[in-house]
């Protein structure tokens, strides 16, 4: 697959309402300031060690990344002891993802891998598949949401655990005049992360960085309740979902994040 340099909406950018439009979108450009974006000292500092206790609780070992982006979390993982494959479908963020492991002392096991089609590529079981940073967020039609659950399903181990986190998505879209009262910091202070468009069928978020150079990603608004029931229609017995009350930015009450945790039995 070519690497992408440049983000590439084209003319209508509100009209990109597209599963496949995630590679287009983690340019290398973007990879690059996606670990300013992310400062991983910020985030390691707001998301603790929740991810690793979770997983810790479920007794799991073996951990398969999904969404490995920049490898933010399978570094956290392989540090805290767990062996673990990190899968994404965009060969840039792998690459990215790769070299920061390295840095670090590790050598990642990537995959490329659609999440879609994900038992082409991947073939382990698994005592735990993650999907981190808002990443689930890119499939655009219930369709690829329920291929990609089942796939996520197939991958694990007769006891596993599927982790899910999202953007609290109901309090942008159900929130009057969201974007004057409510600015959505990632991780830190440097970089701004707002709602640019918001409709039943697209969040158009825009990342300003320091420099003023700017960003954009198209999502698909998830509503908790509705990826819930999904989860639960694909198979998953027991689906906990907490609060992610540790944002230092936050201006109201309303969460910035859900994490799901899905059990298979
Ligand atoms: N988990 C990382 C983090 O927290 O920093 C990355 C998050 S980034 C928001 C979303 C990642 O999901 C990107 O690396 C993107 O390439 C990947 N992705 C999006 N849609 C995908 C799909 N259908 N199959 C595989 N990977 C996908």
């Amino acid at each position: 697959m070519p690497f992408i340099e440049k983000q590439q909406f084209g003319e209508d950018p509100l009209k990109v309402r597209d599963t496949d439009h995630y590679v287009k979108e983690y340019a290398s450009t973007l990879v690059e300031k996606w670990d300013q974006l992310i400062s991983w000292d910020r985030r390691a500092e707001s998301e603790g060690n929740f991810f690793v206790e979770k997983l810790k609780e479920n007794g799991a070992k073996y951990v398969l990344d999904a969404a490995t982006g920049t490898g933010f979390h399978s570094v956290q993982l392989i540090e805290a002891g767990f062996e673990v494959t990190s899968a994404d479908g965009s060969p840039e963020m792998l690459a990215k993802a790769f070299e920061n492991g390295k840095q670090r002392g590790h050598v990642l096991r990537t995959i490329c891998a659609d999440w879609r089609w994900l038992n082409r590529d991947v073939h382990g079981e698994y005592d735990a598949v993650i999907c981190l940073g808002n990443s689930f967020t890119h499939l655009f039609n219930e369709r690829d949401r329920r291929k990609t659950l089942a796939e996520y399903y197939a991958a694990l181990k007769h006891d596993g655990v599927l982790i899910i986190d999202q953007r609290n998505y109901d309090a942008i879209l159900d929130q009057d005049g969201y974007s004057s009262k409510h600015t959505f910091y990632y991780c830190g202070d440097q970089v701004a992360a707002e709602p640019d468009h918001v409709d039943e069928g697209l969040a158009r978020f825009v990342y300003k960085f320091p420099d003023k150079s700017q960003y954009h990603l198209n999502m698909f608004p998830l509503r908790k309740n509705y990826l819930r029931q999904l989860m639960q229609e694909v198979g998953f017995q027991q689906i906990d979902t907490y609060s992610d009350f540790q944002e230092t930015h936050k201006v109201d009450d309303q969460p910035d994040f859900f994490i799901h945790v899905a059990h298979k039995e």
